[in-house]
């Protein structure tokens, strides 16, 4: 079956759907999800989305780009942080406007709260003087991106946005440089159905499920962005992951920062807050990449608290906080740590552990969300992207907390904006071979191949060894160790059988082309870490454990080899306007 519209937007998160809401009325528009909407993982971020408002203390989208700017370790593009921070506060009150229920101050403003990383400058006249923590995080309880789903959603509705839901799509149509469509499957009958547009964003998400212990719904497998690798078009910055320092232990559910935000306080075996030895000015409101190694140290270090399984976690106390905190503020979470942990948040510490949280890397574009053909500048026409599977780059080594609810607001509405702008003179395409083709082959191969192998222990290997090999900490054997067995996976995955032949809600088809797409992000992921030979952000390279910014103060692209051999790797130079590099200390 053939579908046509204007704009194909594939991704029902927050990205999509902001982008969604853009798109005048006068053209059709179709939102693609693999899930239904509401269900997308926006719908699970908890804390904030931040904007230099001012409503609680006196603050400016300055501070927010020089702590945005920090935070990324000097790898983030200055001038898409600027434009990020310069319009946060325009998007939050528009937010308010479509209807957004936001918690308040006791005036009837929007409420703000600390987060890590978001600070300003101790004597405002002097922008170099020390920094402490500032209530920069709008939000909503711990509820944030539930609400702004739900607001987006109905948003989408009242604009005649044509859904697709529980389709997963399997292919992008690049021809003669142009991006025409693509092909997905309708999951309830396994019937392949193409759509042709003449404008296509992918707003996919992130891709958390290649590492065992994770913050990110099953969903986050990175699909859009295994398609544009195996399209033949570069990723870029891949070696940035993100782990948050808070995942409950053994579990990787996320515990927001919004507990260190409103208090809660980090404690080793001896019950000592330790954040002050890591960074001795803003403690547990450090950024998410150094309180992750500062935990695995102290776990290192012989001061982790031994659990019932011989795993070791650190606590995470919100007990002095008071039962009136806890539940209004921090009442979802706090829930998660009885229902999940049997603790008591109120009267015992929470056992926590890092855990595989958010994609710095992804689809590289330019600031108007058009995908980048390559470290030059080129563009694919007629292609955009927004969200987590995009690299901006506004985060560059390592995201703010609420930086990302921003980030998909912001770049939705500009990418929308954008394909409006190109819909006024874009033409029609026409496919010049049958776009099912590619789809049906895939389909055919996976569901008649036969062999021992099991998706589930190949997911498990990879994530596990992704988890050791190439999580918080890396090295050279490490990576290399790594290739070897993402490569002997790969081999493995052409011996899986599906047992389950049937049309109707075959998860088991489905699950093996998301373990294929799962597998693509881990080479590049791996390839990016080992060739970059220096700690920046998230990367952590113990044998390289300095930031290097003469040799590597830039954005890494990676393609994939289609013959089988190793990624190739370029670069891209990193956009510095005001703010020049300096030591990351807090
Ligand atoms: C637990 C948790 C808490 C968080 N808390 C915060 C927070 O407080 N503040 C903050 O700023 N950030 C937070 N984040 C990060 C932030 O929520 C995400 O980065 C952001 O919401 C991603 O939005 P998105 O629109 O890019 O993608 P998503 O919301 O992940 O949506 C991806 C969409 O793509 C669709 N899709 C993917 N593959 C396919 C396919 N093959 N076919 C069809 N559809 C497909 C999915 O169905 C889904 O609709 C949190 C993240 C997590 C995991």
């Amino acid at each position: 079956m053939i579908h046509k519209f204007d704009v194909v937007i594939v991704g029902a998160g927050g990205a999509g759907l902001r982008a969604a809401v853009e798109i005048p009325k006068e053209y059709s528009c179709a939102v693609i999800s693999k899930v239904f909407p509401t269900r997308s993982h926006t719908g699970t971020a908890q804390g904030g989305v931040c904007a230099a408002l001012s409503n609680e203390e006196e603050d400016s989208w300055l501070n927010h780009a020089f702590d945005t700017v920090k935070g990324s370790d000097y790898l983030g593009d200055q001038d898409a942080i600027e434009i990020m921070c310069q319009d946060a506060p325009r998007a939050i009150i528009e937010l308010e406007h479509m209807g957004m229920p936001f918690s308040r101050t006791k005036e009837g403003k929007i409420a703000q709260r600390m987060f890590g990383g978001h600070t300003k400058p101790d004597d405002p006249n002097d922008p170099n003087s020390k920094r402490h923590s500032v209530k920069r995080a709008c939000y909503s309880a711990d509820r944030t991106g539930h609400v702004m789903l739900q607001t987006l959603y109905e948003n989408c509705i009242k604009n005649n946005v044509n859904f697709f839901s529980e389709y997963f799509i399997t292919d992008l149509i690049i021809e003669d440089g142009i991006c025409k469509g693509l092909t997905a499957i309708d999951m309830a009958t396994s019937e392949i159905h193409t759509f042709q547009a003449k404008a296509i964003m992918f707003a996919t998400g992130g891709y958390g499920r290649v590492f065992r212990i994770t913050s990110n719904a099953h969903v986050g497998t990175g699909d859009g962005c295994a398609l544009v690798y195996n399209a033949g078009l570069p990723l870029e910055d891949m070696e940035f992951f993100q782990f948050h320092p808070t995942g409950l232990w053994r579990l990787g559910i996320l515990v927001s920062e919004a507990a260190r935000g409103e208090g809660g306080i980090l404690r080793n075996n001896k019950h000592e807050p330790f954040m002050e030895v890591y960074a001795p000015t803003v403690k547990d409101l450090a950024p998410r990449d150094m309180v992750s190694r500062a935990i695995i140290s102290e776990i290192r270090a012989g001061r982790g608290i031994l659990g019932s399984d011989g795993t070791y976690y650190i606590d995470l106390d919100l007990t002095h906080l008071g039962k009136k905190v806890i539940d209004e503020k921090i009442p979802e979470i706090t829930g998660f740590a009885r229902t999940y942990l049997g603790v008591e948040p109120t009267k015992e510490c929470v056992p926590i552990q890092p855990t595989a949280h958010y994609a710095m890397g992804g689809i590289p574009t330019n600031f108007d969300t058009e995908v980048l053909a390559d470290n030059s500048g080129n563009k694919i026409k007629g292609f955009y992207a927004a969200g987590e599977c995009a690299c901006v780059s506004v985060h560059g080594g390592n995201r703010l907390g609420t930086n990302s609810l921003l980030d998909i607001v912001v770049f939705g509405r500009r990418g929308g904006k954008k394909i409006s702008e190109y819909l006024k003179t874009a033409e029609e395409h026409t496919f010049n071979t049958d776009p099912a083709d590619k789809t049906r082959e895939l389909m055919n191969k996976l569901l008649v191949q036969t062999g021992n192998e099991k998706i589930s222990v190949i997911r498990r290997e990879l994530q596990e060894n992704m988890m050791d090999k190439c999580g918080i900490f890396r090295n050279q054997a490490d990576l290399e160790q790594m290739k070897v067995k993402i490569k002997e996976l790969q081999q493995r995955y052409c011996s899986i059988t599906i047992l389950d032949k049937s049309k109707v809600f075959n998860t088991d088809l489905i699950e093996t082309i998301e373990l294929g797409n799962l597998l693509d992000i881990a080479e590049s992921i791996n390839e990016s870490a080992l060739n970059r030979t220096e700690s920046r952000g998230a990367h952590t390279r113990v044998d390289f454990p300095k930031r290097d910014d003469a040799g590597w103060m830039k954005h890494s692209f990676i393609w994939k080899n289609t013959t089988g051999g190793d990624p190739k790797i370029g670069y891209k130079p990193v956009v510095v306007t005001q703010f020049q590099p300096m030591e990351r200390k807090y």
